[in-house]
């Protein structure tokens, strides 16, 4: 038996036309899953599905705003129609607006919870249905560092980080009788066109992100292939609310 096979598999990537989701999408085909690309540009979703395609990966773009909860309510239906059903969620959209609390607005706040925390709750709640038919299904969150630690410019993002570790733990106490397990994973600072703009935006940040991280390098999207398979294959299937870091060491450095 090969614990990691994902043929026959379905799985959704949010956020799958770029950055840590491109990644994770890369790792699920590769081990035999078809995925549903998830995003707002359609341009960026194709250059995405031309770059699984030439992996012999199979892979569809669906439109979607995931802090809508109607978008989303399409969405699903649009991948079970076109792909039968729904075995694997990546909660990975995300976005940021760096500023100390005193400076971001209500309306700023709102769409960096929405984006990142309740897109999550939407999506998972319109797959559960999904998942329960097929017999069990694998939920994977994107979290990240500052589900652990504090950061001045980031009092939104952290909190929707840190809420995305508890809704982890709460959506996999309750769908374990159903066989989906729910999983978070927390990555250090990964090379994106996220952090390009933080590296921009913060003074240091880049040397101070190499001087913290005992592997003594930012982290590749393709650092994310690896644990999409573990958590969305058999080989995780008595592993559930857990939070893993993916950060090079980041975490335990003291
Ligand atoms: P990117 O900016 O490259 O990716 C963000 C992705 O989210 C894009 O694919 C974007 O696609 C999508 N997205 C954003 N808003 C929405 C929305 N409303 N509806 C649908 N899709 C949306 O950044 P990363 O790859 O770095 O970020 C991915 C995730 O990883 C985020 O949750 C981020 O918080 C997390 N993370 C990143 C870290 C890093 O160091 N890079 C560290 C820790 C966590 P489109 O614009 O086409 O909609």
């Amino acid at each position: 038996m090969n614990f990691f096979d994902l043929s026959g598999r379905v799985g959704i990537v949010t956020g799958g036309n770029g950055g840590i989701g491109l990644g994770m999408a890369k790792g699920l085909v590769q081990a035999g899953a078809t995925v549903a690309i998830v995003a707002r540009n359609e341009a960026k979703s194709q250059q995405a599905i031309q770059d699984l395609e030439r992996l012999g990966g199979k892979a569809i773009s669906v439109l979607a705003d995931v802090a809508r909860e109607d978008d989303v309510a399409s969405m699903v239906k649009t991948v079970v129609a076109k792909l039968g059903r729904v075995d694997i969620l990546v909660n990975n959209a995300g976005t940021n607006i760096r500023k100390v609390p005193q400076d971001l607005s209500l309306p700023e706040w709102h769409q960096v919870i929405d984006t990142n925390l309740t897109s999550a709750f939407l999506c998972s709640k319109a797959v559960y249905p999904e998942m329960k038919k097929a017999g069990g299904g694998k939920i994977l969150n994107n979290g990240s560092m500052m589900s652990i630690f504090g950061a001045s410019f980031a009092p939104a993002y952290a909190a929707s980080k840190g809420g995305m570790v508890q809704l982890t733990k709460a959506m996999a106490t309750a769908w374990a009788k159903d066989n989906i397990q729910v999983n978070c994973f927390l990555p250090g600072w990964i090379d994106t066109e996220l952090t390009q703009g933080a590296r921009k935006q913060i003074e240091g940040l880049h040397d101070k992100v190499l001087a913290r991280t005992p592997m003594g390098r930012w982290g590749h999207i393709d650092d994310f292939a690896g644990i999409a398979v573990f958590l969305a294959s058999s080989a995780s299937n008595f592993i559930t609310g857990t939070a893993i870091p993916v950060d090079g060491g980041y975490s335990v450095m003291g």
